[in-house]
């Protein structure tokens, strides 16, 4: 299974990742805020990726990293 990592408090909540994202398993966590006071986003379901990186070529700000 690919593993997702979110350096989150890098993250600015922009929801680029999760507009990118083919199997739209990933969204902003509602319930948190990180250092920079924004809800940082997060894999809601890491069983249902296909390792595609497309979250991580989208985000601007270099904040997630996909390994197969
Ligand atoms: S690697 Fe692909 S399927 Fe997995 S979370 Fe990122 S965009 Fe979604
Ligand atoms: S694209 Fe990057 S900065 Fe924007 S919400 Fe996703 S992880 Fe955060």
């Amino acid at each position: 299974m690919p593993r997702i990592t979110i350096n989150e408090d890098l993250c600015k909540g922009c929801e680029l990742c999760a507009a990118a994202c083919p199997k739209k398993i990933i969204a902003l966590d509602p319930l948190r805020l990180n250092a920079k006071g924004y809800h940082p986003a997060g894999v809601t379901d890491p069983s249902a990726c296909v390792g595609c990186a497309f979250c991580a070529t989208m985000c601007p700000d270099c904040v997630i990293t996909v390994e197969r």
